[in-house]
């Protein structure tokens, strides 16, 4: 099906920050088949026109979350990193089940489509779950499996072989993508990363890991080996293919070096590094290394949303701090970071960006709101979109070309009905 739409503006969603005003789009069975001024527009044909009063932007992508997390989501507040982890986090865990993580993730996907985020990086417990979960919104997800070394799960040789199997059956409309999700150096052993790594260069699968949140995680590695984490993965041949590494907080000149000549991508996470007192990302250190870097935001139990958008803003605002400069990080580079950025930052460049020939993923954000004026030049439509606080003006969303939000309000599942569901199911959780 053709169908053009018609906006106030476009936000490309590339580096350069491209504010298209008074522009077109037309979607042609999923793709996006053109983008540009509505004057040099081709002939609309057959296709079904919709005029948007507000602007369209790409869906965000972000590229890290456990977001079945929501079950926890405030769980435990102010509570150190450990009593958190021993007397918060891991009893719940303990008790979720695969139905509690599909409701739990369709609940977080619809509230991330309401937010504007189309696609997700899901590191959590039942990967085909969360499939499901997307499924049913009508989102998109990439689900690294995750591999932890706990008591009750298989063997991780069993758990990569049976993650190797699920992404050799997925759909070819680009809505579930399957890779691995070693959870990090200290904690699953070096040869079982290397064989990980081994597995995703040969599958073209992402391997998606946490590297340096904190400041101490690496220390005994540093001891018994001598090398950063950064160095050791590089030693032992898990760097290179499709690599995301969240967080890497903290990273000196020659760990950003190894990140830039092995082409690993960083998933950054402003709101979880703040809010755990992590520290602060060397974003602009990376960006001016050539690293990709896109946004994430942690599981809802450590940002405590699912608003990317949000955490657009607060990359700008503690990139400047980190610098003590007030053009570290642009606005139109912060957005990029939740966009194009963010689509190669996770190896998929058929999302990210309104460009011809990407997927049809569009966001139109309502701008006939206080929060959007004034609009002097076509940069202030991105300027305001980062520095407003605007995503609860998004109205409507979709993707692949299919409409998941109308006028406010998720179109797949019943978000009233998930809303009792979550509240029950995590007093369940908490005992
Ligand atoms: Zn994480």
């Amino acid at each position: 099906m053709r169908q053009r739409l018609t906006a106030r503006a476009v936000v490309v969603g590339d580096r350069a920050g491209t504010v298209v005003p008074d522009a077109v789009v037309d979607v042609d069975d999923g793709r996006i088949a053109w983008v540009g001024p509505a004057a040099d527009a081709p002939p609309a044909g057959d296709a079904e026109v919709v005029a948007l009063p507000g602007l369209l932007v790409p869906g965000l992508v972000n590229t890290h979350s456990h977001a079945p997390m929501v079950l926890f989501r405030g769980q435990g507040e102010g509570l150190p990193l450990e009593r958190w982890l021993r007397e918060v986090m891991w009893p719940r865990e303990a008790r979720l089940t695969p139905d509690d993580v599909e409701v739990a993730m369709t609940a977080a996907s619809a509230e991330m489509l309401r937010g504007g985020v189309t696609t997700s990086v899901e590191m959590y417990f039942s990967p085909e779950r969360i499939a499901a979960a997307v499924t049913a919104t009508g989102a998109r997800a990439v689900i690294p499996a995750p591999m932890v070394p706990l008591r009750g799960m298989p063997p991780l040789e069993e758990q990569m072989a049976a993650a190797v199997d699920l992404a050799s059956r997925v759909p070819d409309d680009g809505s579930v993508e399957y890779g691995l999700g070693p959870h990090a150096a200290y904690t699953v052993p070096l040869p079982l990363l290397r064989r990980a790594a081994e597995l995703c260069r040969e599958h073209g699968m992402l391997l998606h890991l946490h590297v340096a949140e904190t400041a101490g995680e690496g220390a005994d590695l540093l001891a018994a080996h001598g090398l950063s984490v950064p160095a050791l993965l590089a030693a032992h041949d898990v760097l290179g293919g499709r690599v995301l590494a969240a967080h890497c907080v903290h990273m000196d000149d020659g760990d950003l070096e190894l990140w830039a000549e092995y082409d690993v991508a960083v998933a950054h996470c402003p709101a979880s590094n703040a809010k755990l007192a992590s520290g602060l990302a060397r974003v602009r250190d990376m960006l001016d290394r050539g690293i990709r870097v896109g946004l994430g935001t942690d599981g809802p139990a450590s940002n405590d949303g699912l608003d990317l958008l949000a955490d657009v803003r607060l990359a700008a605002q503690l990139a400047r701090l980190r610098e003590a400069s007030a053009t570290a990080l642009t606005a139109a580079e912060a957005f990029w970071l939740a966009t194009g950025g963010a689509a190669d930052a996770i190896g998929r460049p058929d999302l990210g960006q309104l460009a011809a020939g990407r997927r049809a993923d569009l966001v139109h954000v309502d701008t006939r709101d206080l929060g959007f004026e004034p609009v002097g030049d076509d940069a202030d439509w991105l300027t305001h979109l980062v520095w407003s606080g605007v995503s609860r003006l998004v109205r409507d969303v979709w993707v692949g070309g299919r409409p998941v939000v109308a006028d406010g309000a998720v179109t797949g599942v019943d978000a009233e009905a998930l809303r009792a569901e979550v509240a029950q199911r995590a007093a369940r959780l908490a005992g």
